[in-house]
């Protein structure tokens, strides 16, 4: 498609009832790098020691690091649906508070309702592919190619499903994985084409299939988006990455990953459209603690992956636009995976639709350096509702470990912590500042009104 051709193109969707809003004469290339359970602390240039990430380090270098950034949820088939959606899972039921994630046994899957950022960008001329873990339904309703991707390449789900019976119990499979113990298919648009997944090329074949989709689109715009199945236990890498990290098995995956961004970024300055594209990079959730060495680190954030302590959901998060981003630029306004979607949408001049509850804002003020509009940032694990940050301020109503205390203990006097001052949540300073606890309240109180909850697509 040519240019003339995608002019046209926009002109007939704005007489057939598409509204678009901004100009869309030269709208960008959006890539969406997801990892999956990647930790606050893991990269060097978020403050690792012994991991080393050149390629992300220059992608910063590059354009914007933002220290206060947060995926939706604190594990991943919520925090998914929500970076597709722009809509807290709570809304259209991928959550739940007794399956947390969707498992290859689940029925359900991302509800046909629902407007995925890809649906959004197609409206727009885009072409898209998904390449990577999806996670958002297995069964052909749900798949990508049902969800406004053009392409899939990937795993479906978590890469430690489909386990088999004979391999090692508990989590020794974990420490020393091997192929076979998993069964997990690898697909091709709606096919199995693998299985089980070779899992120790999967970040190369994922990161070639991300080249060959940017360099064949000329004259299109277009949206990738790369969710990796690492560094999601258990841990795979390629030879060349074997025993290369001084971190160990983990470092060599995120290594592998560091090495794969710089491929996409080069793809990408290669291209006709180099100074046409928004990059980000950033994780579905934060580490998986209780796999010890073979998880991450939320470096000085508490708790991981499960939890609604920072370390859960607060994500290392890189945007990169050469000549737009100013280079070497760190912003530490409070954002969201969620944020994406009006971004996206704002860019490629589609309206988000009105009918429905959003929770997304337009990032590019806060990409351009600026104030965000982001009012409030709300945790949720499945249906509760657990604690609210505004401004460095955040209130638990809820707390619980991520693993290893299944309830969660209620708060009726709630906890508050200043995440400025204190970004491990260690010191309790609500007795001092009952005007924020107030003001919090009321956050949650307006909130309330308009969160409805959807039935639970993880317990179909
Ligand atoms: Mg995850």
């Amino acid at each position: 498609m040519n240019k003339l051709h995608y002019l046209l193109l926009l002109y007939l969707f704005a007489h057939c009832g598409v509204t678009l809003e901004a100009t869309t004469k030269d709208p960008p290339n959006i890539i969406v790098i997801f990892c999956d359970d990647l930790g606050y602390g893991d990269l060097a240039c978020f403050g690792h020691p012994t991991i080393a990430t050149p390629h992300l380090d220059q992608m910063a270098a590059e354009g914007m690091k933002l220290t206060q950034f947060y995926s939706a949820a604190p594990v991943c088939t919520p925090s998914r649906a929500a970076l597709m959606t722009g809509r807290l899972p709570m809304r259209n039921g991928m959550c739940s508070n007794k399956r947390r994630v969707l498992f290859p046994d689940s029925k359900g899957g991302i509800p046909a309702t629902e407007i995925t950022i890809a649906e959004q960008l197609r409206q727009a001329g885009y072409a898209t592919a998904c390449i990577g873990k999806w996670h958002l339904g297995h069964l052909q309703p749900y798949l990508p190619t049902n969800n406004g991707f053009d392409y899939y390449f990937g795993i479906p789900y978590s890469n430690d499903m489909d386990r088999v019976n004979d391999a090692p119990k508990n989590r020794l499979a974990f420490f020393k994985p091997k192929v076979e113990y998993w069964n997990v298919p690898l697909m091709r648009n709606e096919e199995i084409v693998e299985r089980p997944a070779n899992q120790t090329t999967i970040t190369k074949r994922y990161t070639e299939e991300a080249i060959a989709f940017i360099q064949s689109k000329k004259d299109q715009p277009y949206f990738l988006y790369l969710p990796h199945s690492m560094p999601h236990v258990p841990l795979f890498r390629s030879k060349e990455f074997e025993n290369k990290s001084l971190r160990g098995l983990y470092g060599d995956i995120i290594e592998e990953i560091d090495w794969s961004v710089g491929q996409v970024l080069d793809a990408v300055r290669q291209s006709d459209d180099a100074k046409n594209t928004l990059v980000f990079f950033t994780s579905d959730n934060g580490p998986w603690l209780i796999f010890n060495e073979q998880g991450g680190s939320a470096g000085l954030l508490r708790d991981g992956k499960g939890s609604t302590w920072e370390g859960g959901m607060r994500e290392p998060t890189l945007a990169w636009w050469p000549g737009k981003i100013e280079e070497g630029s760190v912003s530490r306004q409070v954002a969201s995976t969620m944020d994406i979607f009006a971004t996206a949408s704002k860019l490629a001049g589609v309206k988000v639709a009105d009918d429905r509850e959003m929770d997304s804002y337009d990032l590019m003020p806060v990409l351009m350096g600026g104030q965000g509009d982001r009012p409030a940032l709300f945790y949720y694990r499945g249906y509760r509702l657990m604690a609210v940050r505004a401004g460095d301020w955040k209130m638990h109503l809820m707390t619980q470990n991520a693993y290893g205390q299944p309830d969660p203990v209620t708060h009726e006097s709630p906890l508050l912590f200043n995440l400025h001052i204190d970004p491990s949540e260690k010191w309790d300073v609500s007795k001092e500042n009952p005007e924020v606890i107030a003001q919090l309240q009321g956050i949650i109180k307006t909130h309330k009104k308009n969160a409805i909850p959807a039935e639970s697509q993880l317990e179909k």
